[in-house]
């Protein structure tokens, strides 16, 4: 197994000044590292029952889809206002770099289904604990979520500290 830190790309000052971007198309490329990244995204959850993954837009789509293949399993968008044509449930949160909102469809969860929230990174940790009150809200139970990357300096664990929550790597900032 390799250790996936040297393949994250530190793009400084990206999209605006004083944020250290964490570029992970580096790792994206190479096949074997995807897989590995993946597998490694899901290890801590294989004893859980999970019904549905949960990916939050854009990254997150990338390895909940890939997570949701592996496992057979029916996948979820969350996704940026507007962009779902059916009746949604709109969350607001604060970003590290600005304010947003993010939805979902309504009839996305049946009552009672236990979701693997799945992202790319966890800086704040407000589009996660926005994720969470969206699921909450229409019904679900989030078993837990699983993060590619961990900013730990931004101290997202107290938000999410009524969740399992898991990062395959961690920088702090
Ligand atoms: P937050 O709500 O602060 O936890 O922000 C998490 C979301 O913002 C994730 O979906 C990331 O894709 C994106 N994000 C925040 N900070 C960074 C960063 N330093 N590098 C790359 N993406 C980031």
């Amino acid at each position: 197994m390799k250790s996936l830190e040297s393949f994250i790309r530190n793009v400084p000052d990206f999209p605006v000044k004083g944020i250290q971007f964490k570029d992970i198309t580096t790792l994206l490329k190479n096949g074997e590292l995807l897989a590995q990244a993946v597998d490694q995204m899901y290890d801590p959850f294989r004893e859980l029952e999970i019904d549905k993954i949960v990916g939050i837009e854009a990254r997150g789509f990338i390895f909940g889809s890939a997570l949701a293949y592996k496992l057979n399993l029916g996948f979820i968008p969350i996704r940026k206002p507007g962009k779902l044509p059916a009746e949604v449930e709109t969350e607001e949160y604060n970003l590290e770099y600005g304010q947003d909102s993010i939805e979902m469809h309504r009839d996305a969860i049946e009552e009672g289904e236990k979701i693997l929230i799945v992202d790319d990174l966890l800086a704040t940790g407000g589009t996660a604990a926005a994720a969470a009150r969206l699921i909450d809200k229409l019904g679900g139970e989030v078993v837990g979520f699983s993060f590619l990357i961990e900013l730990t300096e931004l101290k997202a664990r107290s938000l999410l500290k009524n969740y399992k929550v898991y990062s395959l790597m961690q920088f702090p900032f």
